[in-house]
């Protein structure tokens, strides 16, 4: 059997919710913060809960901001059909915050789908507190290991499909038969001369998995 894994944020997401967040709500500071995780010199797991903590804003303007500026990406229609008339099952994991890609994917009629990611609440300061996606995991560095969700898949003996962009899926993407790479992700996998296939959009996603399945 086939299962196709995907990140949401920058993948299903025509902008990365996290950095519009970011963008809109925080001090200038978490700019050094996203350079200083993705040269290495600290952890996603450490610096996502550095960068969220930046971020007052109460939860109801930062859903509403996002409501209104996050698209579904392009072809997501094509891709979640798909998949659905092929039977294969698809799994959304996150670095992100659940409230906020669960709220986007309900509103775009697609909440019926497992979604992993991490979860929030407040500090004392009002900052936003991440708290860890429950997953148990293989490695230290992400908030959410989401290479345990393929391990699993592996373990029933399905064949993966991974489509991601970004640093929490430079793992994962390494265990799949088939990865879709774009941006920080496609740099990352081509450095590990791991065969990822490129994409700009899910529309081109949909017809190479479709015609050539994994
Ligand atoms: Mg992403």
């Amino acid at each position: 059997m086939i299962e196709i894994f995907s990140d949401f944020d920058g993948t299903l997401t025509n902008h990365d919710t996290l950095d519009l967040l970011l963008q809109r709500f925080a001090p200038p500071q978490w700019r050094d913060l996203d350079r200083a995780m993705l040269s290495g010199e600290i952890s996603e797991r450490e610096g996502l809960k550095l960068e969220m903590a930046l971020i007052q804003a109460p939860d109801d303007l930062l859903l509403s901001t996002l409501e209104t500026e996050i698209l579904p990406a392009e072809g997501i229609e094509g891709f979640i059909s798909l998949a659905r008339r092929k039977g294969w099952p698809l799994h959304i994991v996150s670095g992100g915050l659940v409230a906020f890609a669960g709220a986007l994917l309900k509103k775009w009629g697609y909440g019926d789908i497992p979604l992993w990611a991490n979860d929030h609440r407040r500090n004392a300061a009002g900052g936003i507190e991440v708290i860890e996606a429950a997953t148990p995991r293989l490695k230290e560095n992400c908030s959410h290991c989401k290479s345990y969700h393929l391990q699993q898949a592996l373990k029933r003996g399905s064949k993966i499909v991974y489509i991601g962009d970004g640093l929490t899926d430079y793992c994962p993407a390494l265990l799949a038969h088939r990865a879709y790479a774009k941006a920080n992700l496609l740099e990352h996998l081509r450095k590990h001369d791991f065969p990822a296939v490129p994409f700009d959009n899910l529309r081109q996603v949909a017809r190479h998995l479709e015609e050539n399945p994994v």
